[in-house]
């Protein structure tokens, strides 16, 4: 009898957790029930909203479980990439001079995302198909903001991403 009350209480405890990370990037993989992993349908419903738009906060699609991976995917891409547009971006020194990101670099860049978090820019294609060993972390995960490579001749960083790619 006393056993069966510990593993009770343990389910409720478990329950009460789960509901509690209501908010956390990774909600989808807790609040889809686990009875549908086996669920041969792909109907599973990816709630857009929940999905985060920061390419710095964002849960790598090798995270999730593998049947929900292109979900996930289709879902980003009709979300488009993370283009938020301002004035201006907050510097970033470099010795004696501060550069900023520029929000024309989005309509050269089409692929390129940025981070109001980190203030660094993002690859969304990289994130897209990145597996679990990233090759170019710098576009994934750390982001990229030596913006004093960004439109320096053919050492443009960002040309260069585009090539490394292609
Ligand atoms: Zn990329």
């Amino acid at each position: 009898m006393k056993k069966r009350k510990t593993i009770d209480s343990f389910f409720q405890q478990k329950e009460h957790t789960s509901a509690s990370q209501d908010h956390s990037p990774s909600n989808i993989e807790v609040s889809i029930p686990s009875d549908q992993q086996f669920n041969k349908s792909p109907t599973i419903d990816i709630d857009v909203s929940s999905l985060e738009p920061d390419p710095a906060l964002r849960t790598p699609i090798w995270k999730y479980p593998v049947n929900q991976m292109d979900e996930i995917r289709r879902a980003y891409i009709k979300m488009r990439p993370y283009q938020p547009i301002k004035k201006e971006y907050p510097p970033t020194n470099f010795g004696n001079q501060n550069r900023r990101f520029q929000s024309h670099w989005f309509k050269k860049f089409t692929w390129l995302e940025y981070s109001l978090v980190k203030n660094a820019a993002f690859c969304f294609p990289c994130f897209l198909f990145e597996y679990k060993h990233p090759r170019n972390p710098a576009f994934t995960i750390d982001g990229f903001k030596y913006w004093k490579r960004v439109n320096d001749g053919d050492r443009c960083t960002f040309l260069m991403h585009i090539g490394c790619n292609t």
